[in-house]
């Protein structure tokens, strides 16, 4: 078993998965669903620089039309002007790291209207999503993509902070049938930094049936991970750093070790 890939010890380890650590390893392609341009390098940020991960990797960034920049002085900045800083960041991280990316083009939470305080209700459901109308082109647009191309695994977000955006992608992901891709689910950084474990817990329970972590050992990936997290300098905060460390040495209890978690499911979807 590769050191760098440590299945989490826990009661559910008996249970036979879909997806197991080889296979992570072995896949050939892998798509990953980005609600925002920052969310690939703040949640995998440490997986995806390993060298061992040799899979051809295609990024999908979903919501890329934004005014939200708080380190640009953003105020009399236009979307358009805010949106073309953050693409740039972006292709600088993709450039960086040597994967290809594409941008749905769909305005995030902040150009549709919601503020900090309403984009991450504290209760969130179906009933949310479909009262905003461009989530149903969203769920249309994510499932051209996976219906144009075949891919072994993709990964999409947990909506761990239940961020309107990073919903509209897990339910889209979660209720669609895909033959022959194993579907993965990642914990959402810096949000999933401000709940307990206990609650992380609760919150994929009921996301996910039977869903198994897998824990991945960024240790030599960490000091990486966040220089490449500072590319998306016009987003970034001391905080978000602090709580991707924070997370990521909680995970296993460890001061000195850094780890990234994604979830999988047992049976179904
Ligand atoms: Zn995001």
């Amino acid at each position: 078993m590769p050191k760098w890939l440590v299945r989490q010890m826990c009661d559910r380890t008996c249970i036979p998965m879909n997806v197991d650590e080889d296979t992570l390893l072995n896949v050939e392609t892998v798509l990953y669903l980005s609600p925002h341009f920052d969310d690939l390098a703040y949640s995998n940020g440490g997986l995806i620089t390993k060298k061992t991960m040799s899979a051809k990797f295609t990024l999908v960034n979903i919501f890329t039309r934004s005014v939200w920049a708080p380190n640009l002085k953003s105020h009399g900045i236009s979307e358009e002007r805010i949106s073309e800083v953050r693409q740039i960041e972006d292709s600088r991280f993709c450039r960086k790291i040597g994967i290809r990316s594409l941008s749905l083009g769909f305005p995030d939470s902040s150009c549709r209207g919601y503020s900090n305080s309403n984009e991450a209700p504290l209760l969130i459901n179906e009933e949310i999503i479909r009262k905003d109308s461009i989530l149903n082109k969203v769920r249309t647009a994510i499932a051209e993509v996976l219906h144009r191309s075949r891919f072994d695994l993709v990964f999409a977000p947990l909506a761990i902070g239940n961020h309107v955006d990073h919903y509209c992608v897990f339910n889209t992901v979660h209720e669609m049938n895909l033959e022959g891709t194993q579907k993965v689910y990642y914990e959402d950084l810096p949000y999933c930094a401000l709940l307990c474990m206990n609650e992380i817990d609760h919150v994929v329970s009921q996301r996910l049936q039977d869903a198994h972590p897998i824990v991945i050992d960024i240790s030599n990936e960490i000091a990486k991970k966040i220089d490449n997290i500072r590319i998306y300098s016009s987003q970034v905060s001391a905080n978000d750093i602090d709580a991707v460390r924070f997370h990521s040495r909680r995970i296993m209890g460890s001061e000195h070790l850094f780890h990234e978690r994604i979830w999988v499911q047992v049976y179904g979807k």
